[in-house]
Formats: C-alpha cells, structure tokens, sequence
C-alpha cells in the first residue's frame, strides 16, 4: 500500500482539492461532517460502508442548464436537462487528484442504487453530503436541494482517507422565496407544489416566518413520473401476459412503449429523473443571482480581469 508522499498539511490540502473542484466548473464546493452523516444515514448507507477507511466526504455542486433551456417544452427538456454527468466527471477527477498530490486513497462516490435495496435507494444519499457540506438547503420541492446564489444544482460526493476539516450547513434556506410566500398566503400552495404535473408536492409554511413548517413528498408519484426506466418490467410484463399475438404487439409497438426502446437503445439519460417542472416554476432556482449562466460567465470573466490586471497595477 502506497505511503502518503509527504507530511500533509490539512488546511493547504482542503484548500487545495475545493480549488481544483471549482477550478474544473464546480460551482461550490465543502467537506461534510463525517459524525454528522453517519447519525442520519443508516447503516448500510454510511461513508464507512463504501470505504471501510473513510476520514473525509467532500462534495460538489455544478450548475443545471443553460438559460434558454427554461423556455423548452418539457419533451425536450426530458432529454437534455440534467447536467450532473459534469459533476460526476469532476468528483473522478478530483479523488485522482486526491491520489497524485497527497498519496491518499480516495474514490468518486457512485451515485447509483443500491443493488440489495431495489431502485429508489442509492447506496449514499449525496443530498445528504452536499446539505451537510453547506452547499445546499432542503427545499418544499421533494427536499431538492437549493442555494441562495445559485439556485439549482447537480452534486457528486468524492471519499477520502484525507482527514479535513468539515464545513458547516448553510445557515439559512432561500425556501420558500418571498414570493413563494405571498402564493401560500393566497392559495395554500407554493409554486412547486402548483405546478407538479402529479401533483406529489405538498406542504405547509409558517405564514409569520415565512420559513418551511412542513414538507410532503410522495416519492412513488414522482418516480412513476420521471423514472422512466421503472416502467420498462411493466411494459414486458404485459406483453408476456399478453392473451395474442396481436395483444402482445400492442404491448412492445404501442408508441410510448417504443420510444422507450429508443432511450434506452440511445442510453438516454431521459430514462432518469427527467421532470423538470417544479424548478422550471421556482424563483430560486431560476433566479437566484448566480442561477443564470450568462450572468454566471460576466462574473468570472471581470473576476478574471481584475486579477489580470492587478500584476500590471501593482509594476506601475
Ligand atoms: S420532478 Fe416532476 S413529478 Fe417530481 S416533484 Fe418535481 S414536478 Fe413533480
Ligand atoms: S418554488 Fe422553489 S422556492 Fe418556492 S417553495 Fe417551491 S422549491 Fe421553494
């Protein structure tokens, strides 16, 4: 087994792996509370249980789609929405970073189900890591997690023999936005929960507050909406139990039934989660003031020139 490659300074090293993170397009980016996952994770489901010598759970958020793509229909949305691929992409790369630099065994966490669980439970909750990390605060919308800057997002979870100092979570949830507020007030309902195609959000806030009192979610609802891969058993199903021929091909050819043969002979990631509707409607995640990624571009790129040109500032 590979030795650390020399003496590692914590505080230099966190520095260093959150850098690289948003260096490679994360937007933000913490280290977990280790304790903290381990009391609300159960067994079977914490740091531990995936790498036995776990120090550290560092997670990452990317930013959703472009701004246009809010306006789409959500047949199109369906196919190109999600962009956590990116978020994947940078949680492999920064555990082999982790690797290189410090010698520390690291791994990309799979955000994937739990093949002894069935398919609606993953083997680590990343919601969990990335609200521990303080990058994300549970919304009314299903508990989609959401950032006061910027909005909506992806995340991805990297694990570490690494051991570095845990952030804090955010202190103050951006839901529900005022004017989520001023709905309930009006309607009883915020616009999430309005504008659920099935109707699976549900919740009360505290009026005086304006903060969350309850949210309710019904999880099978929203699966059976926008996970389309669980619909794939049913279909054949049917046409096994078909009574004829004829039945049987009404089953396989119906239309909807072969556009899923379609995804998923084109590995589409419209088989996953592929409902946009309750962040297409909400004030944080669309505009929250670095939710929109031209906004996002302008601010890096002063950011940029300034720092250009503070060298030349300070020869002069
Ligand atoms: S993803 Fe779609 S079905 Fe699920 S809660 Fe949001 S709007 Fe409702
Ligand atoms: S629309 Fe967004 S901000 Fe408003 S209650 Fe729903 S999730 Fe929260």
């Amino acid at each position: 087994m590979a030795k650390p490659k020399r003496d590692i300074d914590p505080v230099e090293a966190k520095t260093a792996i959150l850098d690289y993170c948003k260096r490679k397009g994360a937007l933000v980016a913490g280290v977990a509370d280790l304790d903290a996952i381990n009391r609300i994770c159960p067994p079977g489901h914490r740091p531990a249980d995936m790498m036995p010598r776990v120090k550290s759970v560092i997670s990452l958020g990317v930013g959703g789609q472009t701004q246009g793509a809010w306006s789409v229909p959500a047949k199109a949305l369906g196919y190109f929405g999600s962009t956590e691929t990116r978020g994947y992409t940078i949680a492999y790369g920064a555990a082999f970073y982790i690797e290189n630099k410090y010698g520390v065994p690291s791994i990309y966490c799979p955000p994937d189900m739990d093949p002894d669980a069935g398919p609606r439970v993953p083997l680590q909750s990343l919601k969990v890591h990335a609200e521990l990390a303080g990058i994300g605060a549970r919304s009314l919308a299903g508990d989609i997690l959401l950032h006061p800057e910027f909005g909506y997002m992806y995340f991805a979870s990297v694990f570490t023999e690494l051991e570095l100092e845990p952030d804090a979570p955010l202190e103050t949830n951006p839901c529900p936005a005022p004017s989520c507020v001023s709905m309930y007030k009006s309607i009883g309902r915020t616009p999430c929960m309005k504008f659920c195609p099935v109707q699976c959000l549900d919740g009360e806030v505290d009026t005086e507050t304006g903060a969350q009192k309850v949210m309710r979610y019904d999880m099978a609802a929203c699966a059976e909406m926008t996970q389309q891969f669980e619909t794939v058993p049913a279909t054949l199903m049917d046409a096994m139990k078909a009574e004829d021929e004829a039945a049987r091909e009404d089953a396989l050819f119906d239309p909807d039934n072969k556009i899923l043969w379609y995804k998923l002979s084109a590995g589409s990631g419209g088989l996953f989660a592929q409902c946009f509707e309750c962040m297409r409607v909400c004030p944080i995640a669309t505009k929250a003031p670095m939710a929109d990624p031209i906004l996002r571009y302008d601010a890096a790129r002063e950011e940029r020139e300034r720092a250009e040109a503070m060298p030349k500032a300070a020869a002069e």
